[in-house]
């Protein structure tokens, strides 16, 4: 890829120039696991699909171009990422992490992590004050979603990261949310870039997939290090399903965000609408940080319907919106955090950061906004017609 090129035709090229046999213009599925050496010590390059692997190694070269950083390396899974990335820590080692963060991560930092002497602290990254007030001798990394998931919190990237180098601790950033096409962690300060590729990389809800970036050689050696010797890494035909669909990511992003933007505004004004938690939004408190060191909003927000009783029937009457566990596809899904992606995050923790019984989550799809409203507006209409009784508006 030409590093003079916009990421729009980065994407749409990923894969595109790489194959010098046929000239394929889609990066194929090399789907073997051996490769034959040409003579005792000589490699094509190739020698154990778990180490390196063509198609996979496509895909990692992009995803290393993208978000700016010097290795990339697939994984089975977001979680898988995530856990690889963790491995670099070791017993004694602390972490501090983000307050409002993915239930899965907290999960395998407090089940798992834990259990081999990994701790974490959580608080609000974006408070230098208490990002020092949680900083131990062992602290060796920050930790940080910006905006978490759900409630859409903003950390200024930059100004943590420089607090971070100060005390030698590494800034690892998990960017699902806004992708490389919209924020890019690396370049900003960040030593380590997650992802879950499950959403919106993938983009189509049928890959399951991880992504790691590094900055660096020493850290970049690392990972490849633990990510061959973890094994955790994506398939043949996983990664070519995922370049597939990251060709088409700057036009998805742009559609969810401007969808997203339209809904948020319609929810903010809705009586049975209490709050909205979205950054594009003017009132957001990360609204100005988010502009500055983002070039686009996600298309995910949440927000808090004003009685807890509304929320099974709004999930039962939505029609086009589906009632699901995921987001960043194209279709719109709707998420109930407190009984679903966050309910191993204990409920004092969940409460305190304001994950509550009326928190929905709303991964904003790229349908027409107009019948998205639409839906919305009749599934919260039905929900006050069960609630309080009356009558349903045709
Ligand atoms: N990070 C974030 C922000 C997520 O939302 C998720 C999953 O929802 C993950 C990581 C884990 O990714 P996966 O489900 O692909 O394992």
């Amino acid at each position: 890829m030409d590093k003079k090129w916009h990421i729009e035709s980065k994407l749409a090229q990923i894969g595109s120039v790489e194959e010098p046999v046929t000239g394929a213009v889609n990066y194929p599925i090399y789907q073997a696991t051996a490769f034959r050496h040409p003579r005792l010590g000589q490699s094509t390059g190739f020698d154990y699909a778990r180490t390196k692997s063509p198609t996979r190694a496509v895909l990692e070269q992009a995803a290393a171009e993208l978000e700016c950083g010097d290795a990339g390396f697939a994984c089975s899974s977001g979680m898988a990422a995530l856990q690889t990335v963790f491995m670099m820590f070791a017993q004694g080692d602390h972490l501090i992490v983000s307050l409002d963060l993915y239930g899965g991560t907290y999960r395998l930092l407090e089940r798992i992590l834990a259990k081999f002497g990994v701790t974490a602290s959580y608080v609000d990254t974006n408070d230098l004050d208490k990002l020092e007030s949680v900083r131990q001798p062992n602290t060796k990394a920050l930790f940080i979603e910006t905006p978490t998931n759900p409630l859409m919190m903003v950390t200024d990237i930059g100004k943590v990261s420089s607090w971070a180098k100060q005390h030698q601790l590494l800034t690892i950033v998990d960017n699902t949310l806004l992708t490389p096409y919209f924020q890019r962690p690396l370049e900003l300060g960040a030593d380590i870039v997650v992802h879950s590729a499950t959403k919106y990389l993938g983009g189509h809800n049928d890959v399951l997939a991880g992504i790691i970036v590094t900055k660096g050689e020493k850290l970049s050696a690392e990972m490849f290090f633990l990510h061959n010797s973890l094994g955790a890494v994506l398939s043949p035909s996983d990664s070519y399903q995922l370049m597939r669909g990251m060709k088409t990511l700057a036009l998805r992003m742009d559609r969810h965000q401007s969808n997203a933007l339209a809904i948020a505004k319609y929810l903010q004004n809705h009586p049975q609408v209490a709050e909205v938690f979205y950054p594009a939004l003017p009132d957001h408190p990360g609204y100005e940080i988010q502009n500055q060191q983002s070039s686009g909003n996600t298309g995910i927000f949440s927000f808090k319907v004003t009685d807890a009783r509304y929320v099974e029937p709004v999930l039962r009457h939505l029609k086009l919106i589906t009632f699901a566990e995921s987001l960043g596809g194209v279709e719109s899904l709707m998420t109930y955090p407190a009984v679903q992606t966050h309910a191993d995050i204990p409920l004092e923790i969940r409460e305190a950061v304001g994950v509550d019984d009326r928190l929905l989550r709303f991964s904003v799809g790229i349908e027409h906004v107009n019948d998205l409203i639409e839906d919305l507006g009749q599934a919260l209409e039905a929900a006050s017609v069960e609630v309080e009784g009356g009558e349903i508006h045709e």
